[in-house]
């Protein structure tokens, strides 16, 4: 059974619509899919979940939180879309990155560019708006010659336009996904940039608040690291999720492309 339990859309920052990501992904033999993207669930407006054909749809999101200065994506899994605490509050993500992007573009004026907020709308369109949005539009106007360079000089950690500030805190995001009866899975825990010994004490916290699993294998990642997140989600007692984190079709990167969750772990999808 391939499980991709992390993937985005055109409703936040991917390339494909749902249909087009469901499709790709029954081609690449995914027998259960997510569709995570940053927090909103409109992909699933265009999607049937009820439909009993491969692959199955797990209805999932990726909130935005932060935690210790750090960035940090809690994804939840199996929620109810009607949940009111989950509207409300992914209604509050959406102001916030609304808010959010005005002072990235307020910022990136600063450092002498003309205001880029009106092409970034335009670019992001009816899409959750997000730093990709940004970064393309850097692309665009011929600042940097790619999306990575457009992270690496001005979006990305510590840089002018990584505010991070804005969002709700990690046991608010936690209890929402749970309070809509849904698994919340710390996303890519290796991705952070941090180093082992404050990796645990995140995974602690995110334990303590109500976090049920952390995502072992996300897309592709060095075995060893694999090894390392699956003692870790043993010794903390949370389940093992694994996904992707599709955006777009790249040579490395496609729906159902990641290696199997190692024996040891318990399968988050077991919990269900
Ligand atoms: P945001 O949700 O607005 O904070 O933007 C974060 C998203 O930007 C991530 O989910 C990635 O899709 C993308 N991203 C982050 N870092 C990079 C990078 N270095 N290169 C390309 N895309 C990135
Ligand atoms: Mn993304
Ligand atoms: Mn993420
Ligand atoms: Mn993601």
């Amino acid at each position: 059974m391939i499980y991709d339990l992390h993937t985005h859309t055109t409703a936040s920052d991917g390339a494909l619509s749902p249909a087009e990501l469901v499709r790709l992904a029954g081609d690449n033999s995914v027998d259960y899919l997510a569709i995570t993207d940053h927090d909103t669930l409109k992909a699933y407006e265009h999607v049937d979940t009820e439909i009993n054909v491969k692959p199955i749809l797990i209805v999932g999101i990726e909130l935005s939180t932060v935690w210790a200065g750090h960035g940090i994506h809690i994804v939840g899994l199996n929620v109810d879309r009607e949940n009111s605490v989950l509207i409300g509050g992914i209604e509050k993500q959406m102001k916030a990155r609304v808010l959010r992007a005005k002072t990235i573009a307020h910022r990136l004026k600063r450092t002498g560019i003309d205001d880029p907020l009106p092409a970034v709308l335009k670019i992001a369109g009816s899409s959750m708006i997000g730093r990709p949005h940004f970064a393309q539009h850097l692309v665009d106007i011929g600042l940097v010659k790619n999306v990575s360079a457009a992270f690496r000089k001005y979006l990305g950690s510590g840089k002018t336009g990584d505010v991070k500030q804005c969002w709700e805190s990690m046991p608010e995001i936690v209890s929402w996904i749970r309070a809509a009866g849904g698994t919340p899975v710390l996303a890519h825990p290796a991705k952070y940039g941090m180093t082992w010994t404050k990796l645990r004490e995140l995974i602690k916290e995110f334990s303590g608040a109500g976090g049920l699993a952390i995502e072992v294998v996300c897309g592709a990642q060095e075995l060893r690291t694999t090894k390392k997140l699956a003692d870790l989600s043993n010794e903390f007692e949370l389940a093992a999720s694994c996904g992707s984190d599709f955006h777009q079709v790249q040579s490395w990167s496609a729906p159902g492309r990641f290696a199997a969750l190692p024996d040891s772990v318990t399968k988050v999808w077991d919990t269900w």
